[in-house]
C-alpha cells in the first residue's frame, strides 16, 4: 500500500517536472512553471522521506534529513532573494555547481557501502553507475566553479600550450581507470575510486578555464546537462524514477540547449571545446585595436531622432542589466509608442551572461513577449528601420564577427544594426564587453555614442521626449 502511494507521489512528481519545464519556455508561464515543477519536487521529496520503505522500515535518521533540508532551504532562500540581478547568471552556475557535488557524494557514500560489504560480489552494472556518477557529478561540480568566477570576473581565462592534449591524456587516465575498477579490479580499490575522483575534479577545471569569454554560454548549458546526467545516474542508483525522470529532463533541456547556444555561437562543440583556447577574459583579453574617432550625441538629439521616427529597435546587452534598466526602458517604449513610433527589441541568444537573460529581464518589466523579435527576424527588419538604441551591448553588435578572422568572435552570427539609419549605442565607456575585444561599430559613420549609465540615460532621456 504505502508502496503504491509512494509511486503515485513518483508519478504526479514527474509529470509536473514536464509540465513545469513546458510552461518555462514562455515568460508568461515561466514563473508558475517553476512553482508547479517546485511543487512536484516537495511532494517527492516528503514521500521519499516518509514513504519510502527498505527491509519493511522507514528512512529514520529525521533529525540529519529535517537539519540538512533547514540549512539548505535558509542559505537557499536567501541567496535567491539577496542575489542582484546582475549576479543572477553566477548563481545559476553555482547552483548547478552544488547539483553536480550532490551526486558525486552519492557516489562517494555508495561506493563506501560497497567496500563495506565484505564477500558480496557487486555488479558490474551498478559499479559503472557510481563510478560514472562520481566522474560526471565531478566534472560539473568543478566546472561550474571555475564558471562562477570566470562570470563574475574573479577567474581570469588560463591556457597553457598543450593543454588540449593535456587534457585529453587525463580524459583517457580517468576512463582507464574507471574501466580497470569496474572490470578488472578483484577488490573494488578505494585508493583507485578516489584518484578517479581527484583527477575528475582537476579535468573539470581544466576543462573550463581556457574557453574564451565569448563561448561560456555553450559550456554553462553543457555543465547544466552534466548535472542532470550525473543526477540520473543516481535515479539508476537507487531505482528512483523521479530521480531519474528529473535528472534526464535536466539532462536533454541542457543538451538542446548546448544545441542552440552552439547554432547562436555558429560553432561546432568540438570547435568551443578545444578549437578556441585563450581567446579572451574578463574584459581584460588581447583586443584587436580599432583606429578612428568616434561621435557623441546629445541627449536632446536623440530625443529628436526617436521621436520622429517611424521605427526604432532597441538592442538590449549586459549593461542593460548592470543598470537595472528593464523598467526605464519599458517606459521609453511605451512613451514612443504613445506618439506612434513602432519599437520592437532585438535579442541576440547570447546577450547577457546567461541563456535567455534578455528575455527574463524584459518580461520582469512587463516588456509584451511580442516585441522581442529572435536574431534572424531582427536583422530582417533592420533596414526599414530609423533607429537602432543600442543598451549597454557590445560584442553581439561586434562586426569583427564577420569581418576579422582573427577575432575571438569571428562567425558568431551578430545583429546586423548597421543596416538601420542610425545606431545610437549607449554605454559607459569606449571600454570592451566580455570578449575583450575593441568594437569598429563605435568608430562607423552612422553611429554615435551616447555615454552614461543606461538606467540614468533613459530617465533623462523620457524626461526630455516629455518635454519636447
Ligand atoms: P558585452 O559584455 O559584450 O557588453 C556589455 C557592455 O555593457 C559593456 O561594453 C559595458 O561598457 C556596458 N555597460 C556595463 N554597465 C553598463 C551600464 N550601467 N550602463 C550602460 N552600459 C553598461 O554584452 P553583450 O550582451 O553584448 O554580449 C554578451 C557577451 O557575454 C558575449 O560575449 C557572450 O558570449 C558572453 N556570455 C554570454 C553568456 C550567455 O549565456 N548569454 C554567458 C557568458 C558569457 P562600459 O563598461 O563602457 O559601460
Amino acid at each position: 500500500m504505502e508502496q503504491n502511494l509512494l509511486t503515485l507521489i513518483y508519478l504526479i512528481s514527474s509529470v509536473t517536472f514536464i509540465v513545469g519545464l513546458k510552461m518555462l519556455s514562455h515568460p508568461a508561464t515561466a514563473r508558475n512553471g517553476n512553482f508547479v515543477a517546485a511543487f512536484g519536487m516537495t511532494i517527492a521529496i516528503f514521500g521519499t522521506i516518509f514513504h519510502y520503505q527498505e527491509e519493511g522500515r522507514h528512512l529514520g535518521n529525521y533529525p540529519w534529513i529535517f537539519g540538512g533540508i533547514l540549512i539548505g532551504a535558509v542559505v537557499g532562500t536567501l541567496a535567491a532573494k539577496r542575489v542582484k540581478m546582475t549576479a543572477m547568471p553566477e548563481m545559476v552556475s553555482l547552483f548547478n555547481g552544488m547539483g553536480g557535488a550532490c551526486a558525486a557524494l552519492i557516489s562517494l557514500v555508495e561506493f563506501d557501502h560497497l567496500s563495506h560489504t565484505d564477500g558480496v560480489s557487486v555488479e558490474p552494472g551498478f559499479l559503472l553507475i557510481i563510478v560514472l556518477g562520481l566522474i560526471i557529478g565531478s566534472v560539473s561540480f568543478a566546472g561550474s566553479i571555475i564558471a562562477w568566477g570566470k562570470l563574475n570576473g574573479s577567474i581570469k581565462d588560463y591556457s597553457f600550450k598543450g593543454q588540449h592534449i593535456f587534457n585529453l591524456l587525463l580524459l583517457g587516465v580517468i576512463i582507464g581507470l574507471a574501466v580497470y575498477l569496474i572490470g578488472w579490479m578483484p577488490t573494488q580499490s578505494i585508493v583507485v575510486f578516489y584518484v578517479i575522483f581527484f583527477l575528475s575534479l582537476l579535468y573539470g577545471i581544466f576543462f573550463v578555464f581556457p574557453i574564451g569569454g565569448a563561448d561560456m554560454p555553450v559550456v554553462i548549458s553543457l555543465l547544466n546537462s552534466f548535472t542532470g546526467v550525473a543526477a540520473a545516474c543516481g535515479g539508476f542508483l537507487y531505482e528512483n524514477k523521479v530521480m531519474l525522470t528529473g535528472g534526464i529532463l535536466v539532462g536533454a533541456a541542457g543538451t538542446l540547449l548546448t544545441i542552440l547556444m552552439c547554432k547562436a555561437m555558429n560553432r561546432s562543440l568540438t570547435n568551443v571545446l578545444i578549437g578556441s583556447f585563450g581567446a579572451s577574459a574578463v574584459g581584460g583579453g588581447p583586443s584587436t585595436s580599432v583606429q578612428g574617432t568616434h561621435k557623441e550625441i546629445s541627449l536632446s538629439d536623440t530625443a529628436v531622432l526617436m521621436s520622429y521616427a517611424n521605427k526604432v529597435f532597441i538592442v538590449p546587452g549586459y549593461g542593460l542589466a548592470v543598470a537595472q534598466a528593464q523598467h526605464a526602458c519599458h517606459e521609453l517604449e511605451k512613451l514612443l509608442e504613445s506618439k506612434g513610433v513602432e519599437v520592437k527589441y532585438a535579442i541576440h541568444p547570447v546577450a547577457g551572461r546567461m541563456p535567455g537573460h534578455m528575455n527574463v529581464l524584459l518580461a520582469e518589466a512587463d516588456v509584451p513577449y511580442d516585441k522581442l523579435l529572435e536574431m534572424e527576424q531582427a536583422n530582417e527588419e533592420f533596414s526599414t528601420t530609423d533607429v537602432v538604441l543600442i543598451l549597454g551591448a557590445n560584442d553581439v553588435v561586434n562586426p569583427a564577427a564577420k569581418t576579422d578572422p582573427s577575432s575571438p568572435i569571428y562567425g558568431m552570427p551578430i545583429l546586423d544594426v548597421e543596416l538601420a539609419k542610425h545606431v545610437i549605442v549607449n554605454k559607459r565607456s569606449m571600454k570592451p564587453g566580455y570578449a575583450g575585444i575593441e568594437n569598429e561599430l563605435f568608430f562607423r559613420p552612422k553611429t554615435s555614442m551616447l555615454f552614461g549609465d543606461a538606467k540614468k540615460v533613459l530617465q533623462d532621456l523620457v524626461a526630455e521626449i516629455k518635454n519636447l
